[in-house]
């Protein structure tokens, strides 16, 4: 039986609009419209004309429908119009890979989320409060997607081709998904993981209304950063009108960029203004703004690890992509980067 639904989700996916996919299929804007409406369903032969201009087989649009990601259970700022595209395509991908997470929990068990909602606090209270619970103390996160991972939080790539499209998280389900732009330095990575967290933390309960995002994005920061690099624990490394050899050395421990290592202590007035516009100008002439120069290597995952390459019970890319009706290629692009090339 032919799903709108999943037309409509295959569609969407690719970023193309109903006029786009009426030039690839050569079926008219209208009739397409029918289809996804539910109108009317499509004839057999019209069904594979669709199937093979939106790269599936033609099983994949008689599944059964899934709850799409709406663009207001996650935190986006304010976008263009084709920008707003490319976030419903990463949005489409998103609920798919909820899909592909459902195959790995059909056989494995997966932690159960241990996550607070703390919505009452200020982001640095907040993030100081997780560190506690989390058992934490002051020191640096050796790796911050195993340890989300380890508390329950899914964590997936996202399409890396649009890079005006941010990571971002939501809920399903009670569970705390986050997707990551994994084309990123690994200590960018790391505060987008720690930021997205602090949106689990912070926000789970708010309705994501794009209006009121500078204020979230502002507070996702400021728990990232406090939680990356935690008030006492800084302030005990003598850090005080810090020289930027003396900041490559402290973003190297705390496994930051060496902008947001500058940016932190400047917060907690360890930098003066001067000194602060100064150190960002040295950085910034060393390439530092763009890249991270002798930065760490990007963290990677422990659980789709063991679920895509365990020695006993696995899933592997095609595996999973058949029992999704997607290609292989695909299902790989949810993990890209966060584990090792797949069969
Ligand atoms: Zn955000």
């Amino acid at each position: 039986m032919f799903n709108p639904s999943r037309l409509r989700l295959a569609r969407l996916r690719l970023g193309y609009t109903l006029t786009k996919l009426a030039e690839v299929s050569g079926v008219s804007p209208r009739t397409l419209t029918d289809y996804e409406n539910g109108h009317r369903p499509p004839t057999s032969d019209t069904l594979v004309k669709l199937a093979d201009a939106l790269s599936v087989p033609v099983a994949f649009l008689e599944r059964e429908s899934i709850e799409p990601v709406a663009a207001g259970a996650a935190s986006f700022r304010k976008l263009s119009k084709a920008s707003a595209r490319r976030r419903d395509a990463v949005l489409a991908k998103a609920s798919l890979a909820l899909e592909f997470f459902e195959t790995i929990e059909d056989r494995f068990r997966l932690p159960t989320p241990d996550i607070p909602t703390l919505d009452k606090l200020a982001p640095d209270q907040a993030s100081e409060l997780v560190r506690h619970r989390w058992n934490l103390g002051d020191r640096p996160i050796s790796n911050m997607v195993h340890l989300l991972e380890a508390k329950g939080v899914r964590v997936a790539s996202l399409n890396h081709a649009y890079d005006d499209v941010d990571a971002f998280c939501f809920y399903r389900d009670g569970v705390p998904y986050i997707f990551l732009n994994t084309d990123k330095t690994g200590e960018r990575q790391r505060f987008d993981a720690a930021h997205e967290l602090g949106h689990l933390v912070l926000h789970s309960e708010l309705e994501m209304d794009p209006s009121t995002s500078k204020e979230r994005e502002a507070e996702a920061n400021a728990f990232a950063s406090s939680f990356l690099m935690p008030k006492t624990a800084v302030e005990s490394q003598q850090m005080r009108a810090a020289s930027v050899e003396r900041v490559l050395v402290a973003r190297s421990y705390w496994k930051v960029s060496a902008m947001a290592m500058t940016h932190r202590l400047h917060e907690l007035d360890l930098l003066t203004d001067w000194q602060y516009r100064s150190v960002c100008i040295t950085l910034s002439d060393r390439g530092f703004r763009r890249a991270e120069p002798g930065g760490i290597v990007p963290e990677t995952s422990q659980l789709l690890r063991k679920v895509m390459f365990g020695a006993r019970a696995r899933i592997t890319a095609t595996e999973a992509a058949g029992s999704l009706n997607l290609s292989p290629a695909e299902v790989r692009e949810y993990v890209r980067h966060l584990v090792p090339v797949s069969a």
